[in-house]
């Protein structure tokens, strides 16, 4: 192989290594990828807070009208006992009994509300909970496809630098660095002559250029000093 054939094979071994590389990065990103179960897990969180508070603010609805219960039955036992014989204070009874017995009503609809807020967010979690478990499962699935593929690419590229140094071992070291520094420069070192152009930058390359160009001396374009090669 004539040196510029070595350096264009350098050059197709550099492409490939860039094109694993990127798909190596993509693949990457895909298993790192968990965003969608870490928000619902904190949604999660923030439902089961809500519920939390929302079962305290029942059962302390719960007592208030139990306590309610217990203070009109003792009245009531006075009331009834026939212990109280004074008018005054049986009259007053009846009132405080009254107006305990009103505050029934407006209790037991508050409790009955927040027993259903209480519901409401009780199905709110079921629900999240199954979305959680379906996102890891999704998640798990994605790293089972994803893993094996990382491998893959990891391998290729070993071998794909293990070829590109044993190639670059074989090269004459000044031409060597002209490529890098092209490279460096302009993405692509060593392009095509065709139909007598330089394909890096399209100019016309003088013919005795692109002749030694084709016996196999290193040529650099006048125009964009991309190595010329000519099969
Ligand atoms: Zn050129």
């Amino acid at each position: 192989m004539s040196l510029v054939g070595q350096l264009y094979k350098l050059q197709q071994l550099d492409l490939e290594l860039q094109k694993k590389q990127q798909e190596l990065s993509e693949v990457e990103n895909q298993l790192s990828d968990n965003k969608a179960v870490v928000a619902a897990e904190s949604r999660l969180v923030s439902q089961k807070e809500q519920l939390e508070d929302a079962r305290k603010k029942q059962r302390s609805s719960e007592w208030e009208l139990e306590d309610l219960q217990e203070k009109i039955k003792h009245i009531d036992g006075k009331l009834y006992s026939g212990k109280t014989k004074d008018p005054k204070e049986l009259v007053n009874l009846e009132k405080e009994v009254k107006g305990l017995r009103s505050q029934i009503r407006p209790k037991e609809d508050t409790l009955l509300g927040l027993m259903s807020q209480v519901e409401e967010i009780e199905s709110k979690v079921r629900a999240t909970v199954e979305e959680v478990e379906h996102l890891k499962r999704e998640w798990e699935q994605t790293q089972e496809t994803f893993r094996p593929r990382k491998r893959e690419i990891e391998i290729a590229l070993a071998e794909l630098r293990a070829e590109r140094s044993r190639l670059a071992e074989q090269i004459d070291s000044e031409a060597f660095n002209i490529y890098e520094r092209i490279r460096l420069a302009r993405g692509q070192a060593v392009v095509k002559v065709e139909r007598g152009r330089c394909l890096g930058c399209h100019i016309t390359v003088p013919t005795s250029q692109w002749q030694k160009a084709k016996a196999g001396d290193l040529i650099q374009c006048n125009n964009c000093s991309r190595i010329l090669y000519l099969e």
